[in-house]
């Protein structure tokens, strides 16, 4: 179980109150007009730090694609949970082969990402050669 702390340190809580300042600031320039109509949500009555803090924390969702708990340590020169290998430190034979073991957050979807690893760590545990980054469906 996974408790992330939204909002627990207060750079969360500044970026996100000051993106929707942002965004209310875009929305409300001349060139906007012709495709904006009017606020919805959070609605045009919010004008203070307080109020936009308030709708902040009672409309964020999550984007529900946690990783990265397992750090790798790709090059061999810190102590991680997993290596290159994907295998755990200290436990033997244990491989981690999920979102936990991506090293850092993508900037799309996580599942398919998810699968391609899991795929390329059934191609190690069977000694499968790399596939070919530019034919995929080839091996070397
Ligand atoms: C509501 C929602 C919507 C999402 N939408 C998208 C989307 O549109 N596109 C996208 O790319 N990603 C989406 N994601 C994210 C994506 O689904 C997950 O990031 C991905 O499935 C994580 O894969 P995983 O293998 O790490 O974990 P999971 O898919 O959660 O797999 C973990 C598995 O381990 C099993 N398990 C747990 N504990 C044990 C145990 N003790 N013993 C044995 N088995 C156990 C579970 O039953 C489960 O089958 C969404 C996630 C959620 C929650």
């Amino acid at each position: 179980m996974i408790e992330p702390n939204y909002f627990d340190h207060e750079d969360d809580r500044r970026d996100l109150i000051a993106g929707v300042r942002d965004m209310r600031e875009a929305v409300s320039q001349p060139a906007s007009r012709a495709v904006v109509c009017k606020a919805i949500l959070p609605g045009p009555s919010l004008q203070t730090e307080t109020e936009r803090a308030s709708a902040v924390r009672s409309l964020s969702t999550t984007g529900y694609h946690p990783v990265g708990t397992c750090v790798i340590d790709v090059d061999g020169d810190f102590e991680a949970v997993l290596d290159s290998r994907l295998f755990v430190s200290g436990v033997d034979r244990l491989r981690a082969v999920d979102g936990s073991s991506l090293p850092d957050q993508v900037s799309g979807n996580v599942n398919a990402l998810i699968v391609m690893m899991t795929e390329k760590a059934a191609d190690m545990r069977w000694g499968h050669p790399p596939l070919l980054p530019d034919h995929p469906g080839e091996t070397a």
